[in-house]
């Protein structure tokens, strides 16, 4: 885990070396400067020699400035490469969420991508930034500093030793109570976050059955135990900064009494009393960073762990090796024993045969639940069968790359995502790359034309949630704006106009009509009579298909059909 969390510096090697050269510098000015006060106070001052202070004062400001130079640089390069690789992380993450399939989406909280791609992230970027460095630093320093010091007087370097693991031990007892009030801290919020999107997404059912002050009051609750976890934490957090700071004065006080006793006996110098003094300052630093870390690592390393888990999931439909690519199919599909479920408990397809000629119009009825829109999301390989295969000109889809199969078929659905964007770019989702004339002979064909001259930016219209709100039936016509730009052999669609009023159904099913010619279409209809002319009509229940053969053929039969016509009408 550590060794691919480090492989993530190797493309900002050259950064992460300057960066780190520097701070190491720094932390050797730092250790050097309380050695030449002392030296300062014990070598020049009994001499009065104005000239030679002079120069080393001149001295010491250029060792101060350069010592602010590289602690700019280590903090700006620092947080730098800590972006970097935040950065990396980040579009790692996106690309392999955009490849994953179906099943992924099924079984994931949007809430938890999205809180993967932007806190994780951050805590990862954070220790990317601190880890390696702060650790290496602090070391340094820590050593570095004890070794000065028991070469000075190895008698009171040895006394501030011992205090050091009672330090230590403060610091981490604050630290473990801290990570705890965190944790909990990041819990409530994430109730009122959760409360909040659903209150919020939901406003429309609250107020209508107004229950406003039922969520308030729901939400009062979520709230005030945010509050009292924040407060907790910062309770632990003031604690911790007193108790420490009240321990290091101590020890400070203590070095200072001890060193003055030994400063009369002669044993320590006045200079190496004060550079006493300001070791321990410089010892706390290290230690600081280290009780950093302590927090900075598990939270970082935790989220670490869950972009790992999900770069590890491997996208489940992918090409086989030697994969074709298939293109102007004419798209003849057939169903050979075809058995599918979601998982592993429940089969919704099971030996399912059927065969739809090129250029066929197919319609699938059945009650809501017997799989008709799994049948058509089997076609894409949204996702793969479990036992049998369909083949589309007589080649096993499998055996197609992916994305040449997607590109010869088209999806409307009830639902039409609109992309925040203009209304050129929603259309142009059927086909980028698409000249303003190929949009406006789609939208013209979608029966869409005229309603978008009659506004003023025209295609330049914003839609989604900041922009114009479309009715269904627009949204509708920009989805087959969309298809017929894409121009795919085979066409789905999935109760496409089944949330239709009926008058806006009739503009749609003329689209729609126009849009089936010459393409092999499958049509799954809630309303009957949008089927009324497909050349053959398959009747799907729980039990598989039930029945086929035209409307005619279906009604003299009388049976699953015939009963389902005779309830509409
Ligand atoms: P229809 O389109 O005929 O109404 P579906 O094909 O949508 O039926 O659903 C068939 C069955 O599969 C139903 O029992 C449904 O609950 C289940 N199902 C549909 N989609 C999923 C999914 N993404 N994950 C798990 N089960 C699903
Ligand atoms: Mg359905």
């Amino acid at each position: 885990m550590i060794r691919r969390f480090l492989s993530y510096y190797v493309p900002h090697k050259t950064l992460f070396i300057l960066d780190f050269s520097c701070a190491i510098i720094v932390a050797i000015l730092e250790l050097a400067f309380p050695l030449a006060v002392q030296w300062f106070i014990d070598s020049l001052l009994p001499d009065k020699n104005w000239l030679i202070i002079a120069y080393v004062s001149v001295a010491l400001l250029l060792l101060y400035l350069l010592s602010t130079f590289l602690q700019f640089i280590v903090n700006y390069w620092g947080h730098k490469l800590g972006i970097n690789i935040e950065t990396d992380m980040r579009k790692q993450l996106f690309t392999h969420v955009q490849k994953q399939s179906f099943r992924f989406f099924d079984n994931t909280k949007t809430g938890h991508v999205m809180s993967r791609i932007t806190n994780d992230l951050f805590d990862i970027g954070e220790l990317a930034h601190h880890g390696p460095e702060d650790l290496f630093i602090a070391i340094m320093t820590f050593v570095g500093a004890f070794w000065i010091m028991f070469t000075v007087n190895a008698k009171i370097a040895f006394f501030i030793l011992l205090i050091v693991p009672l330090l230590i031990a403060l610091i981490t007892f604050v630290n473990i109570r801290m990570n705890q009030a965190w944790k909990r801290m990041y819990k409530e919020i994430a109730d009122v976050n959760a409360r909040v999107e659903d209150s919020v997404s939901g406003v429309r059912v609250v107020q209508s059955f107004t229950n406003e002050n039922y969520e308030i009051s729901r939400f009062k609750k979520d709230n005030n135990n945010f509050r009292t976890a924040k407060l907790k934490s910062y309770w632990v957090m003031s604690f911790g900064t007193s108790g420490i700071y009240m321990m290091t004065r101590f020890i400070v006080l203590i070095v200072l009494v001890f060193g003055s006793w030994l400063n009369f006996t002669g044993e320590l110098k006045l200079g190496e009393l004060v550079g006493f003094v300001l070791y321990v300052n410089v010892l706390f630093k290290p230690i600081d960073k280290i009780s950093a870390l302590m927090e900075l690592y598990p939270k970082g390393m935790a989220g670490f762990k869950r972009f790992t888990e999900l770069m590890d999931t491997e996208p489940e439909v992918v090409d086989r090796d030697n994969a074709i690519e298939v293109n102007g199919l004419h798209g003849e599909i057939s169903f050979d024993h075809v058995t599918f479920g979601y998982d592993n408990h429940q089969t919704v397809l099971h030996d399912i045969n059927l065969n739809i000629k090129a250029g066929e119009t197919v319609a699938f009825v059945g009650p809501s639940g017997a799989g008709k829109t799994t049948i058509c999301s089997l076609i894409p390989r949204f996702y793969d069968v479990n036992a049998g295969n369909i083949s589309v000109d007589g080649i096993d889809i499998r055996d197609m790359t992916k994305k040449s199969l997607r590109s010869n078929i088209g999806i409307v659905q009830q639902d039409v995502f609109l992309f925040t964007g203009t209304l050129r770019e929603n259309i142009a989702y059927g086909k980028r790359h698409a000249t303003d004339e190929e949009i406006a002979q789609a939208a013209k064909q979608a029966h869409l034309q005229s309603f978008i001259e009659s506004l003023p930016l025209g295609y330049d219209t914003q839609v989604g949630e900041r922009g114009l709100k479309l009715s269904g039936g627009q949204k509708q016509r920009i989805a087959i704006a969309r298809m017929f730009l894409k121009n795919p052999p085979i066409l789905i669609l999935d109760e496409a106009t089944s949330a239709l009023d009926t008058e806006t159904e009739v503009i749609i099913q003329k689209a729609l009509n126009e849009l089936a010619k010459n393409r092999t279409t499958l049509i799954i209809a809630h309303r009957l009579a949008t089927i009324k002319n497909a050349d053959r009509i398959v009747v799907v229940t729980e039990d598989g298909i039930a029945e086929q053969g035209s409307h005619q053929e279906l009604i003299e039969k009388n049976g699953i059909f015939a009963n389902l016509h005779r309830v509409q009408y």
